[in-house]
């Protein structure tokens, strides 16, 4: 492993991380390498805490606390809002260092990037307009008030593949709602965090409201936390696997959970779909970051009449793209996070081929010292294939052939995962009415890109529980107190 120093765009002092993160404190040190995909190099070494590490950040976000939560919202609102505005003025670092560290292609880091900033605004904005209720009682006995008050400490995990935004949606209604937090950011793209952090301090995030830590050892560090009576709220994005494991975890102490899982997104295309427009929308949802997205479209149902010409238009878009490093101005596509994910897309992509599937274009990883692997399309996919029924985190766009609406939602409703799903059609009330019978938490009508920090972000079935963003994150972060008044 060799030190990779290609740090071009990275020279703002204030975005260099210098270790854990923990009651405003900078704590030095090493024991994680940080991987540029693109090469197989190391980076740098962050900090790996470990358990003491993390209780002294429980401790940091317990002494501070009380006075957070008693500032009032304007204030927090206010500090939100300058970070938003640090952070939209430190764009194009944080972009260059997301496409190091992720491997993510420049102008999709750069969306990341005002998309993440997005979440503080928009909770700066929420922080005023906490909900509250008041009404008397249907038998006229008494009145009921009730408040929203911040659910308490708040332990915030976010996976690699939005380094930026998967901090910032729940950083920001924590913040907004009272709370104070511990981050843990996953290994692979800690950087980001970091950065983000200084330009919190520069906000005027008091100390102990946001703790970082990064750590080799997930797991233990993240049971001590739960067993600590202090903290109230998990809010965890990453795998369903790891969501299943971690509701059982908090379980133990009954914390409020809040879980956004993997997804196995349908991408529906009906015979009546603008064809050039289902293109359009196939290519963002399918090759955002590369693929390495949780609403990633993951299958292609493509209608009879309109199948052979999607799969030509498709496979010309895909073998288009330029690959390369996500720091190349030039690259449309970066590489993947690790050997291990060109390992798995490579698995999936054989089965399928092994079972009839042809690859119209890519098909193989490339033979490069990064994790790369190209744009591919795959038409006749037997539709039981493992492709149909795992991520696939990937360039790949598996394609299957149906006759009809009952067909299609029946395939698009055969699978754990309930994230996302789109349809591409001319007619918005047949949309609506497909719409009705998907089981998914959002849906893309003749729109490839859902993210809004103004939407509820969600799914149902194994993809989840709870939402985040929109009117309804904030309250993920209170809990309801009700008073019965009498007077
Ligand atoms: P992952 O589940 O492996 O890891 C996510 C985070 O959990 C990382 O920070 C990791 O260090 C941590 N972690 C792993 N094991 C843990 C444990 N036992 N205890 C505590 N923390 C643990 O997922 P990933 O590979 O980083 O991310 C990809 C997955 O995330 C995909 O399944 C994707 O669909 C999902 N995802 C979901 C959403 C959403 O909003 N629904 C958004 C982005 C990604």
């Amino acid at each position: 492993m060799t030190s990779h120093t290609k740090f071009s765009g990275y020279a703002d002092p204030i975005l260099h991380a210098e270790g854990l993160y923990i009651g405003g404190r900078w704590h030095k040190g090493g024991g994680i390498a940080v991987m540029d995909p693109s090469t197989g190099n190391m980076l740098t070494e962050v900090a790996d805490a470990s358990v003491e590490d993390a209780m002294r950040a429980v401790d940091a976000a317990e002494a501070a606390a009380s006075g957070w939560r008693a500032t009032p919202a304007r204030q927090r609102s206010e500090i939100l809002r300058r970070w938003f505005q640090l952070m939209t003025q430190h764009a194009e670092e944080l972009a260059t260092l997301i496409a190091l560290e992720n491997g993510k292609a420049l102008p999709d880091a750069r969306g990341e990037v005002a998309y993440a900033a997005e979440f503080y605004r928009w909770y700066a904005e929420e922080a005023t307009r906490i909900p509250g209720e008041y009404r008397r009682t249907p038998s006229g006995s008494h009145n009921i008030l009730v408040d929203h008050e911040p659910v308490g400490i708040s332990v915030l995990i976010t996976p690699w593949n939005f380094p930026a935004a998967m901090a910032t949606r729940k950083i920001g209604p924590a913040l907004a709602a009272g709370c104070t937090v511990i981050l843990k950011p996953a290994s692979e793209t800690p950087l980001t965090a970091y950065a983000m952090a200084r330009l919190g301090e520069e906000a005027g995030v008091p100390a102990g409201v946001v703790n970082v830590l990064t750590t080799t050892r997930p797991a233990a560090v993240t049971n001590a936390m739960l067993a600590d009576p202090r903290v109230r709220k998990l809010s965890f994005t990453g795998s369903t696997g790891v969501g299943r494991t971690l509701l059982a975890e908090a379980a133990k102490s009954v914390v409020s959970c809040s879980m956004e899982l993997g997804g196995n997104a349908p991408f529906l295309v009906f015979d009546d779909a603008d064809l050039e427009a289902a293109l359009d929308g196939a290519m963002v949802a399918k090759m955002r970051n590369a693929g390495e997205a949780c609403t990633a479209a993951n299958r292609f149902y493509v209608q009879s009449g309109i199948h052979d010409a999607f799969v030509a238009g498709l496979t010309a878009r895909m073998a288009a793209l330029k690959i390369g490093p996500g720091y190349d101005p030039a690259t449309q596509c970066g590489p993947m996070i690790t050997k291990n994910a060109v390992r798995k897309i490579d698995r999936l992509v054989s089965e399928a081929i092994a079972a009839g599937a042809r690859a119209t274009t890519g098909g193989k990883p490339l033979a490069e010292d990064g994790y790369f692997y190209p744009p591919t399309v795959l038409e006749n996919v037997p539709a039981g294939a493992a492709i149909a029924k795992e991520e696939i985190f990937g360039p790949v766009a598996p394609v299957y052939r149906f006759e009809n609406e009952d067909e299609a939602i029946r395939l698009a409703n055969d699978t754990e995962y309930g994230l996302a799903a789109y349809i591409y059609t001319g007619d918005l009330k047949w949309a609506m009415r497909v719409g009705k019978r998907l089981e998914t938490g959002m849906l893309g009508i003749n729109r490839g890109l859902m993210s809004d920090p103004a939407a509820p972000f969600g799914g149902v079935k194994q993809s989840g529980l709870g939402r985040e963003g929109g009117v309804t994150g904030i309250l993920e972060f209170m809990e309801a107190k009700y008073y019965a008044l009498e007077y």
